[in-house]
């Protein structure tokens, strides 16, 4: 007994660092440019981005040993368009991300902007055209302003009020006991989810990125919250490249494009109005989930 005890414990041990190493490792990410430097391909050049359209190409994928979570998975995501990834919790939604910027490579395939391999250009100069928005935004230790800035270094105080604004967390912002300068993270003062989530889309919105990356939150929001979190999305995501992790039942049908992942592959590629017509298919399932739960939450996972 003690023998077979002991292996499940490690095994617990290891999941448990392994999820807190993807919790730090997402929570760096979402502040693309305070990565530690990483290596280049020697002579790589810089990325220059016109449409801003993302195309994998048979991209297969593995964490270390494990076995693959893609298997050639090809999708495109127009630019200037939104591209909504759905599909079962542990489909590899998530990993699809998590591999535009870098954070990891793919052990096959490519993954193309506007034609060139993300393979061959500077990581600083792929990031910069990047913004990302996690299901569970972070706060650093430090003001409110300091927690926006992150999202670009050399922002001015004009340009960070701007994105606020726009990310609908001015106000609210304002009214913080020293507005701009109030201190947030474990120190500072306590915001409720909403208003957190719209910091967070501020970060993203002030980096003006023209591709923007977003895993959209699970946790139900008051519909006041909820309300002024999209707000904040609509403005995120207009004009730009987004692929987005949707949760929502309204992302999903304002979509240009839904891709239904199932196993690290793509199951079904469509629009909602096509895809909610394939009798039997995954997507119709899930819909059905979601018109029978009957709110605008949790259509995956
Ligand atoms: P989804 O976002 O669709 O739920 P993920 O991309 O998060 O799926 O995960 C796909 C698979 O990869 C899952 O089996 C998950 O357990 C595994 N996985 C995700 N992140 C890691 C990691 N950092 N290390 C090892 N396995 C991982
Ligand atoms: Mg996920």
């Amino acid at each position: 007994l003690l023998l077979a005890y002991e292996p499940a414990k490690r095994l617990a041990r290891l999941q448990v660092q392994m999820e807190r190493a993807a919790v730090n490792a997402r929570m760096i990410y979402e502040i693309l440019d305070t990565q530690p430097h990483q290596r280049d391909k020697t002579g790589a050049a810089a990325l220059s981005v016109t449409d801003a359209r993302i195309e994998f190409r048979d991209v297969t994928f593995a964490y270390g040993s494990n076995p693959p979570v893609l298997r050639k998975l090809s999708f495109t995501a127009e630019g200037g368009q939104t591209t909504a990834l759905v599909g079962p919790s542990g489909a590899g939604k998530s990993t699809v991300i998590t591999l535009v910027p870098r954070f990891y490579d793919p052990a096959g395939g490519e993954i193309l902007i506007d034609g060139t391999n993300i393979a061959d250009v500077t990581k600083s100069s792929l990031r910069q055209h990047l913004a990302y928005v996690s299901q569970q935004p972070y706060l650093f230790e430090g003001s409110i302003r300091d927690n926006i800035r992150y999202g670009r270094p050399e922002a001015t105080d004009a340009e960070i009020e701007d994105a606020a604004r726009l990310a609908n967390a001015h106000d609210f912002i304002l009214a913080q006991p020293q507005g701009y300068d109030t201190p947030v993270g474990e120190n500072g003062v306590t915001l409720s989810g909403g208003q957190r989530q719209r910091l967070s889309i501020a970060r993203a919105l002030v980096r003006n990125a023209p591709i923007l990356l977003l895993d959209e939150a699970t946790s139900a929001l008051d519909t006041e919250s909820e309300a002024a979190v999209q707000q904040a999305l609509d403005a995120a995501m207009a004009g730009r490249t987004v692929i987005v992790i949707a949760h929502r039942l309204s992302t999903v049908v304002n979509a240009d494009k839904i891709i239904v992942m199932q196993a690290g592959e793509v199951a079904e590629e469509g629009t909602h109005e096509s895809l909610a017509q394939q009798p039997g298919g995954l997507y119709a399932r899930l819909n059905n989930l979601q018109a029978a739960s009957n709110g605008p939450h949790n259509i995956q996972e």
